[in-house]
C-alpha cells in the first residue's frame, strides 16, 4: 500500500478512537450532571451545623469513582473546615498557635513603607528565590509577614534560632530524633525567626552555617527575621556569612513601626 494512504488511514482510525473517547466522556458527563440535580445543591456541615457545604461536579466525580454502588455526591468541605486544615498543616511547619491566622490579607499596613514592604513580601512568594531580611523592634509585625508567606508558598519551615539549636542537640542525645539540618536544607521556605544574640555553644555557628550557606549556594527562598540591627546579626551568623547574605539578598526591609498593638493581639490571642 502507499505510505501516505496507509499513514491517513492510521490518523483515520486515529481520530475516530478520540472521538469515541470523547463520546464516552460527555455521556458520563451528562449522567453525573442528571445524578447531581436529584441531589441537594447544599448540605449542612457536620462539624459546624452553621456552614454550608456545596455539590462539585469534579468531588461528586471523584465519589463515583470509588463507589462501586454508583453515583456518589461529593461536597466541598465548609470553609472552616477547610481553615482548620490550612491551620493544621502549618502548625505541622513549625507556624506557632498566635501566627497561624496570619495572612497578606489581615496584615494591617501603618503606613506607606508598610505597604510597600507588604508587596516585596507578595513578590518573593511569586518568585521564591533568595534571602529576604527582615528586621525591625518587637511586635512591628515581621513575623505575621512570615507567616502569610509560608501560607502562601504552602510548605516549609518556620523556626526560631532558639528552638532549632534545642532540635540541633536532641539529636546528640536521641538518634531517632529528626535531623534539622535536613530538615532546614531542604524546606521549601525556611523562616529563621527571631535570630538574635547567640544562645552560646560551639556548636551554633556551624549549625547555622551548613544551614544558610546551603541554602544561599542554591537559591532557596528562605527568611529570616530579628529585633535586632544587621550589624548584631553578623555577630551571630559570622561576619562573612552576613556579608553574602546581605549582598545577594532579595531585599533587607526594615520595620521601623511603632505600633505594637499587632502581635500584641496575636499574643493575647495565642
Ligand atoms: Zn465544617
Amino acid at each position: 500500500m502507499n505510505l501516505e494512504i496507509e499513514n491517513s488511514l492510521k490518523n483515520l482510525q486515529m481520530t475516530s478512537t478520540l472521538e469515541r473517547f470523547k463520546q464516552t466522556a460527555e455521556r458520563a458527563q451528562q449522567a453525573r450532571r442528571a445524578f447531581m440535580a436529584t441531589q441537594p445543591a447544599v448540605i449542612p456541615c457536620r462539624v459546624h451545623p452553621d456552614c454550608q457545604r456545596r455539590i462539585d461536579e469534579e468531588l461528586t466525580a471523584r465519589a463515583t469513582a470509588r463507589n462501586i454502588g454508583g453515583f456518589e455526591a461529593g461536597y466541598v468541605p465548609c470553609p472552616k473546615c477547610l481553615e482548620a486544615q490550612q491551620v493544621e498543616k502549618l502548625q505541622a511547619y513549625g507556624l506557632p498557635a498566635n501566627l497561624t491566622h496570619a495572612t497578606f490579607e489581615n496584615w494591617i499596613a501603618d503606613d506607606q513603607s508598610e505597604t510597600e514592604h507588604l508587596e516585596v513580601l507578595k513578590s518573593f512568594c511569586k518568585i521564591q528565590r533568595g534571602f529576604l531580611i527582615l528586621i525591625g523592634g518587637y511586635g512591628t509585625g515581621k513575623s505575621h509577614l512570615a507567616a502569610a508567606a509560608l501560607r502562601t508558598i504552602g510548605k516549609g519551615w518556620f523556626v526560631k534560632q532558639s528552638s532549632l539549636l534545642v532540635a540541633l542537640r536532641q539529636t546528640y542525645r536521641d538518634k531517632a530524633a529528626f535531623d534539622p539540618i535536613d530538615r532546614a536544607q531542604s524546606a521549601r521556605l525556611f523562616v529563621l525567626d527571631d535570630v538574635g544574640l547567640s544562645a552560646g555553644g560551639r556548636d551554633e555557628l556551624p549549625l547555622l552555617h551548613e544551614i544558610l550557606d546551603y541554602r544561599h549556594s542554591e537559591r532557596m527562598a528562605t527568611i529570616i527575621t530579628s529585633n535586632f540591627e544587621w550589624e548584631s546579626i553578623s555577630n551571630v551568623i559570622g561576619e562573612r556569612m552576613a556579608d553574602r547574605m546581605r549582598e545577594s539578598a532579595f531585599r533587607l526591609l526594615k520595620f521601623t513601626g511603632t505600633s505594637h498593638r499587632r502581635e500584641a493581639r496575636e499574643r493575647y490571642f495565642d
